[in-house]
Formats: structure tokens, sequence, C-alpha cells
């Protein structure tokens, strides 16, 4: 929460839940990758938080870009990017998608399988290719595993069959996981990537870049490393496996970039009792998981809620959103400490929650509207 959001949310006039990010937060964060991974280019995750302001920003600034989809990489490319700024970053594209890129200049593009690999030696000819191997994501809280990457053991032929079709074979990426706690965890796939390298260097193909991925976390409620040490832990399994022939890398941050930028400002629409011994209150909000909390599926996700009478006495809330929907509740396995004293129509402010909200609100769901954000 900084000074500038809160003199925002002071002078506020409409009504309902909104999202607030604090631009100079942004810009903080991506000087602090950029000195924690001096080597390294940022590509910005859009799809943590697409606001034209985020990305013209981050234009301004030099970052290059992670789109997945063509919409994305208009947004991108209206917000002031060169198309050669884009790295086309989705596994799972149709032929058309990734026609279009190319045609918006795009000659960037993720594969994980032969038969994209054939779509875009076909829609975008001459591109590079980077192939992504999977990971399982231990040590993450919203893990990006199974559905995406092929087997390190399988990479080299994917990138030899690249290479036939006339794509230029161009590298390995991987994601380790969003909210990695682990800062070592670059460390295995590295070593997968190393191996791939040398595999493709017998076939005469050279690879030259490692796309690090995301996994970068915010700070919730849990406390995380410092963007330092996931940048020395890097820096240090680069060295490792690939000695003095450090590739070209590339990260890209998504919720390490904006997700401690914003703060969602709610309000208590009903506090009840289920019955009159029950001690655990239901907390009801105008805001839940239709609204742009969705990360809290499975309550990965534990954001930081405060009210103005946190010094008061505390007990265990089930928090829920407001629809006429059951799967629509927040924090239930583990319930969550608030102030005994918090009344209907008190403010609750969600922090943390710059990253992975706006899109994942829903258009319409029981008439509530998708989340406002106000980038200030
Ligand atoms: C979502 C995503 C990211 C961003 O991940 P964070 O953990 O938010 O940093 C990066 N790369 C790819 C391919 C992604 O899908």
């Amino acid at each position: 929460m900084t000074a500038r959001i809160r003199e925002f949310l002071k002078n506020r006039k409409d009504e309902g839940p909104c999202l607030v990010v604090d631009i100079d937060v942004v810009r903080e964060n991506y000087v602090a990758f950029a000195n924690a991974l001096p080597d390294t280019k940022v590509f910005y995750a859009v799809k943590a938080n697409p606001a034209p302001e985020i990305l013209k920003l981050l234009a301004g600034l030099g970052s290059s870009f992670d789109v997945a989809s063509v919409s994305e990489t208009e947004t991108v490319l209206a917000a002031g990017a060169t198309p050669d700024r884009i790295s086309y970053g989705n596994t799972i594209k149709k032929e058309s998608e990734i026609a279009s890129a190319f045609k918006l200049g795009v000659t960037l593009f993720a594969v994980d399988c032969e038969a994209e690999v054939e779509k875009v030696a076909r829609a975008a000819p001459g591109s590079r290719v980077i192939c992504r191997i999977h990971c399982d994501g231990t040590g993450s809280e919203w893990p990006l595993s199974r559905k995406f990457g092929c087997e390190p053991e399988f990479a080299a032929d994917i990138l030899e069959l690249a290479h036939k079709r006339g794509l230029i074979a161009h590298g390995i990426s991987f994601h380790v996981g969003s909210q990695q706690h682990n800062v070592e965890a670059w460390d295995r796939a590295l070593a997968s990537t190393a191996a791939i390298f040398r595999a493709c260097a017998e076939r005469g193909i050279s690879l030259a870049m490692v796309n690090l991925g995301g996994g970068f976390p915010a700070k919730y409620l849990r406390k995380t490393p410092k963007l330092e040490s996931y940048g020395k832990a890097i820096f240090r399994a680069l060295r490792r496996h690939f000695g003095n022939r450090i590739p070209e890398t590339i990260i890209e941050p998504g919720r390490g970039l904006v997700g401690n930028a914003g703060v969602i400002e709610a309000e208590v629409v009903l506090i009840a009792k289920r019955s009159p011994e029950d001690e655990t209150r239901w907390v009801y909000l105008d805001i839940g998981k239709f609204h742009g909390l969705a990360e809290t599926i499975d309550e990965s996700i534990r954001y930081p809620i405060k009210t103005r009478k946190d010094r008061d006495e505390m007990a265990p809330c089930i928090v829920a959103g407001p629809t006429c929907d059951s799967v629509d509740v927040l924090y239930e396995k583990n319930p969550y400490p608030l102030p005994v004293s918090l009344a209907i129509g008190d403010k609750v402010l969600i922090e943390a929650t710059g990253a992975y909200t706006t899109t994942y609100s829903s258009i319409g769901f029981n008439g509530y509207p998708p989340l406002r954000q106000y980038v200030i």
C-alpha cells in the first residue's frame, strides 16, 4: 500500500470494488529485475496485467514482452513496442493465429511438440523457435506443469525438425511454476537445458537462447526470498551447467513485476453465523472468485486482507464473494482471521493484487461488472 494509492482511495467517489495500481512500483520492480539479473533481458508476461499504462511504461523502459495471443500482440504494439521485442510464448496456437502474429512482425515462437513446429513452419516461415520443456512446479504456489512442455529428452528431436523445416532452432524455455519460493528451482531445468544444447550441437544445430520463464514471487502473506537471491542462484546454475559459455538469457516475469503494485478496495456486504453456537463467521465481500480473485482456487494464493480494525481481537472467518454460486468462496479450508468488530459496510483492502486479477474477472456473472482498474 503506497501513499499515492492511499490518497487515491481517500478521494475516490465511485462505488464498488476496484483495483488501484501504482505505476511507480512497476517502474521500481523493473529496475530491480534489471539489477538482479543484469545480463538477462526482461520479457514482461502480458497476461499478468495488460493495462495499456503498464505496457507503455515498460515499453518506454526498454522491456520486451511475452504474449499468448494475437490480441495481446496488438496491445503490446499499440503501447509502442516493436515486433522484434515480442516473444509469442504460448505453445498452443491456431495456425491462423501464428500467421496473424507473423504478419504483425513477430518472428519468435514457442513450441513443445512436432505438430506445433509444422504449424509455425507453414504460417511463419524462417522464424525462430524456442522449445519449451516440462517442469514439475515443485516449490511454487501456482504450478504451470503438465499442460506445457515436452520431456527434455525429446527437445532435440523437436528442434531438429524445426531446423529441417527451415526454421531457426533458437533455444529452450521452461517455467518453474508461478510464485516459486525455492530460489534453486531453476537448477534442474538448466541442467536439462545444457544437455539439450549439447545434443543439438552434436546434430550440427547451435542453440542461442535460454528463456528462464517467470516464477518470481510477489509478497503475499508468506515471506519470500529477495529478488537478489533468485538472480544469484540462477547465475550460479548457469555457470554450473554452461561453464564459461553462458548463452543469451531472458526472463518473463509477470507476478513479480506487477503483483505488489496493486491493491483492491472492497466492502463487507454481509456477516453471518450459520447457527448461534457457530464460532466461525461467514464474511461476504463485494468481490469474489468471479471478479478477479480466481487465484484463490484451492486457496492457492492467500492475499493479505487489511481492515481499519486490525488492532482489535481477531477470529477466524470464512471469506466469500457475493454471487449465487457456492464455489464463490475464497478461504474456507483455511479460515481467515478478521477482526471481531468487523461490520457490514466496512471497507477492506486486498493487497498484492496487481497481477492475475482484472483479466480473470468475468464480464457480468450475476450482473456484477468486471473489476474496475485505475492505474495511477
Ligand atoms: C504466465 C507466464 C509467465 C509469467 O509467470 P509469473 O510466474 O507470473 O512470473 C511467464 N512465461 C509464460 C510462458 C507464462 O505462461
